[in-house]
């Protein structure tokens, strides 16, 4: 996600480095412009960071598979797929950039969320009862919140 963002952006930075490179050094062109074979192994590494058969758009949005459509999160959150937020809206992206960003505290990630639902089906990637698409643990959201504060107002909403 955020990763093959990111891993896209160097590719084409180094696209276009190569070809100043090319022009400057007058060497035809080759130097350090990636080639085919470089460009088709990041685009496996594209399709690599999404389990086989998902789109993008899948990915992004959804609809996720149907164990995970209403089920809780690991805080015990019913996930409803018409009440969620787009991932765009809540600042989605690898917890480790959101740590640099000075966004997220260290620590804080999906897996560790109240909303997060861990994976049910091997491949890599949970939801969240409150944002929709694919969510892998090690991303973060505006949203994030620990267990245990979830279930100490979870508490005190029962004690009221
Ligand atoms: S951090 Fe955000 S996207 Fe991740 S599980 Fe929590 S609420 Fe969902």
């Amino acid at each position: 996600m955020a990763n093959t963002r990111r891993r896209f952006l160097r590719l084409v930075g180094a696209a276009g480095l190569g070809g100043i490179a090319g022009c400057v050094g007058g060497d035809g062109g080759g130097g350090a412009t990636p080639t085919a074979t470089e460009v088709a192994d990041e685009e496996d590494d594209h399709e690599e960071e999404r389990p086989e058969g998902v789109s993008e758009e899948e990915f992004e949005h959804g609809p996720v598979p149907e164990p995970y459509r209403t089920a809780l999160s690991q805080a015990e959150e019913r996930r409803d797929p018409d009440q969620l937020a787009r991932k765009e809206d809540v600042s989605f992206q690898e917890a480790e950039a959101a740590v640099e960003a000075g966004s997220a505290e260290p620590g804080e990630d999906c897996g560790n969320c109240a909303e997060y639902i861990p994976d049910k089906n091997g491949d890599g990637f949970g939801a969240c009862a409150k944002v929709e698409g694919y969510v892998d643990p090690a991303d973060w959201c505006v949203l994030w919140e620990s267990i245990e504060e979830h279930e100490a107002e979870h508490e005190d909403d029962e004690s009221d």
